[in-house]
């Protein structure tokens, strides 16, 4: 710990670079994903932003924070329609793939469909839950110069406390992202969590089965709600997103706080909810917890 951390993180560099097929120089490390949007949003958004209306709310907020002109496109049925997504100008596209709240995901031909249609854009696409479904884009870095891939070791490994996101870009944007790295915070990844995220690279086998637990206890969660009368989006993602068709998610959420158990509203969207899918104990206590609301209310 006396010596500081290796910048380039080379050792996860090339052992991920193996793993995903690419160079590891086309890959760049955040302190999480949230801190690669930064970058991007402090040096590749020259020309703006896009995003849709409803998705991760961070994409807003760096925006707005740094100054950075941007529009929002409508979600149809809560689903991104790629023919929204034309004329941009250069604007830097951001893309949650699959999208939060809503848990849904685009195709890769429909993301091909953005791609094509924005050869002067950026078009980040960020894969934090696409270990729970959905196509990576990773592949599509070799063909389009304008995409990067953006994902975190937050979500399917379990270590959102270490901090550790990472991109893979062609090689000039990795680079330009680079500079931007080195600029503002060399040293972004500590020692400790580049020791832990090398281990969980080796352990493959841990998260395959962390990820079919999560996505068991998910598809669970998502019969029992629909039984108790809730509207509940198909997930490809760690969380649902679902709505009761008598309690309002308001009352939901603030009864289920009082009980110690923490959801996600949205005052955009006031009707519905986001529950994380936790241990099967933690989401027995959920069900639990619901179902007497739900009772309560009848
Ligand atoms: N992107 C999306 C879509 C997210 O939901 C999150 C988690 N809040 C992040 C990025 C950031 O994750 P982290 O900084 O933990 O890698």
């Amino acid at each position: 710990m006396n010596y500081y951390p290796d910048p380039d993180c080379s050792d996860l560099a090339g052992k991920l670079a193996t793993l995903l097929n690419v160079r590891p120089n086309e890959i760049v490390f955040g302190n999480g994903s949230d801190e690669i949007l930064s970058f991007i949003f402090t040096g590749l958004c020259g020309r703006g932003a896009a995003f849709p209306k409803v998705t991760y709310s961070f994409y807003k907020i760096l925006a707005e924070f740094h100054g950075v002109n941007y529009i929002t496109l409508p979600l149809r049925d809560f689903r991104i329609r790629p023919e929204d997504y034309v004329n941009l100008r250069g604007r830097t596209v951001f893309i949650a793939n699959p999208n939060a709240p809503t848990g849904l995901a685009l195709g890769l031909a429909e993301l091909e469909g953005v791609i094509t249609a924005n050869p002067e854009s950026l078009i980040v696409i960020d894969e934090a839950y696409i270990d729970f479904g959905g196509v990576s884009a990773v592949g599509l870095v070799h063909e389009y110069e304008n995409v990067m891939v953006v994902r975190t070791f937050s979500k399917s490994r379990s270590l959102a406390g270490a901090r550790l996101g990472w991109c893979v870009a062609g090689e000039m944007v990795a680079r330009d992202l680079r500079t931007i790295k080195n600029a503002v915070a060399p040293y972004n990844v500590n020692a400790m969590t580049q020791g832990a995220a090398l281990g969980a690279l080796e352990d493959e086998e841990y998260t395959r089965r962390n990820i079919g637990e999560i996505c068991r206890t998910r598809e669970g969660v998502k019969g029992e709600l629909r039984e108790m009368g809730f509207e509940v989006l198909d997930s490809e993602t760690n969380f649902l997103f679902a709505r009761h068709e008598s309690v309002s998610g308001g009352k939901i959420h603030e009864e289920l706080k009082s009980e110690g158990i923490i959801i996600r509203h949205f005052s955009s969207l006031p009707e519905w909810n986001r529950i994380t899918i936790g241990t099967p104990e933690q989401m027995n206590r959920f069900l639990g917890a619901v179902k007497n609301l739900v009772n309560r209310q009848a």
